[in-house]
């Protein structure tokens, strides 16, 4: 392994702005609405000082050392560079470099009950662990006071795996996960996230720095689908307690299905307009135009499949491989994808609408002499 960035480097790199360390952090990213919430300034923070729930937090002394800005994918990132490191070339179909794809359903009944789609995620990582293939996966699990309010998670064992298993509609800072994973010497990780969860392992992976030490230990990256996502207190208190007043404890599952938001109870489905949900998007989700996540191994998603079956797409050929020997185990049902409406038509419709709405945000960005990210926007 060779090291890309030299403390020297990191330091002067730190002093292009007006402030160093964590201010210069908040100056370069925070405050300027670009955090994406992933996690990797707490995963690399030699100290330990800063901690992520929704955007990071300086929790004791900074000493300077630069790492958190020069590992945030916010700071500076090409994801252009990133795609040709990994494919060999930048493609041109909307939704990225794809070897082989399928929709399955698990098998498992004690998943199935607990999954958001077809359970792919939670019955690949079970997989994995259970053949010895990764020793410790990075999710997003249930918060331990308040279900519905995500944490990063490291899971070392299948039994924990369903704790993680559906989707939460706020951040979640997975990569921060990292750290515990180094701490406690695993050497195989796979690594579950959004679209800019995976641009932040590329990050780190792209730009490695020696005392860091995390790159070479994730083996596998799996990106769920995301076109959005949201405010704790805008979408949990004020929209679902607040106005359609459905109690936290009673939520029993929470997805968005075309133009809603739904919520599930034992007695009801609550639809929320998604044009209300977009009052209190997450603001950084504004300038990101990636739907699918296309710098990851592989990508699973709900769109493109029947209800109950999970998208997936295996990017890499590392990922070719596993998911065929998953498929031969016989963990899923499948079915193959259709390109025909509605299949990966909706996909490739939604990643086209992302990228508008993305590069019209970044014009309005440009227009008002705001900053921008270092990222392939296409505009
Ligand atoms: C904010 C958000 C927006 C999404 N938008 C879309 C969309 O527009 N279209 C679409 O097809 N799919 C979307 N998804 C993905 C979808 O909800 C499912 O995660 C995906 O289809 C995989 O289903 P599964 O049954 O295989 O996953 P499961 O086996 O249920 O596993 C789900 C995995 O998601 C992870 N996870 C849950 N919540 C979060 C979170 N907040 N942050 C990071 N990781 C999390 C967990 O770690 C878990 O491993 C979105 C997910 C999120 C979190
Ligand atoms: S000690 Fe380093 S990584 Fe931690 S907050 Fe300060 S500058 Fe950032
Ligand atoms: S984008 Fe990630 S690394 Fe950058 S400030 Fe936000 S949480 Fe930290
Ligand atoms: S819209 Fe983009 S930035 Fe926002 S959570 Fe999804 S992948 Fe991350």
């Amino acid at each position: 392994m060779t090291y890309a960035i030299s403390k020297g480097e990191i330091i002067e790199y730190t002093w292009l702005g007006k402030e160093e360390g964590y201010k210069a952090l908040e100056q370069e990213v925070i405050f300027k609405d670009l955090c994406c919430g992933c996690g990797n300034c707490e995963a690399v923070c030699p100290e330990n000082v800063i901690k992520v729930s929704e955007f990071p937090e300086l929790i004791g002394k900074c000493t300077n050392c630069g790492y958190c800005l020069m590992q945030c994918p916010r700071s500076f990132f090409s994801s252009e560079e990133a795609e040709e490191k990994l494919f060999g070339e930048i493609t041109e179909d909307e939704l990225g470099h794809i070897e082989s794809k399928i929709g399955v359903r698990v098998k498992d009944e004690e998943i199935k009950k607990v999954v958001q789609d077809g359970g792919f995620v939670t019955a690949a990582l079970k997989y994995l662990l259970e053949k010895n293939i990764i020793d410790g996966a990075v999710v997003s699990a249930k918060g331990e006071d308040n279900p519905w309010s995500p944490m990063a998670k490291l899971v070392v064992s299948p039994r924990e795996l369903l704790e993680s298993a559906g989707t939460r509609y706020t951040n979640s800072p997975n990569t921060a996960a990292l750290k515990e994973a180094k701490e406690k010497g695993l050497k195989n990780l796979a690594i579950v996230g959004l679209p800019c969860q995976i641009e932040a392992v590329r990050k780190i992976q792209n730009y490695p720095i020696e005392d860091v030490d995390i790159s070479d230990r994730i083996k596998l990256t799996i990106s769920i689908f995301c076109s959005s996502n949201f405010m704790y207190d805008g979408l949990m208190n004020k929209l679902v307690q607040e106005k359609y007043r459905v109690p936290l404890k009673d939520i029993k599952k929470m997805d968005i299905k075309g133009k809603n938001v739904l919520v599930f109870t034992e007695k009801e489905e609550v639809k929320i307009p998604l044009k209300e949900a977009y009052t209190v998007k997450r603001e950084p989700c504004k300038v990101c135009s990636d739907f699918t996540g296309r710098l990851a191994d592989i990508s699973a998603g709900a769109v493109g499949s029947p209800v109950g079956y999970t998208t997936v797409f295996a990017r890499t050929k590392f990922a070719v491989k596993l998911l065929d020997d998953m498929l031969n185990f016989g963990i899923f049902e499948t079915i193959e994808l259709e390109e025909e409406k509605p299949g990966l038509g909706i996909a490739r419709k939604l990643q086209m609408k992302k990228e508008k709405e993305a590069s019209e945000y970044v014009r309005k960005r440009i227009k008002e002499v705001l900053p921008l990210p270092f990222k392939g926007l296409k505009f």
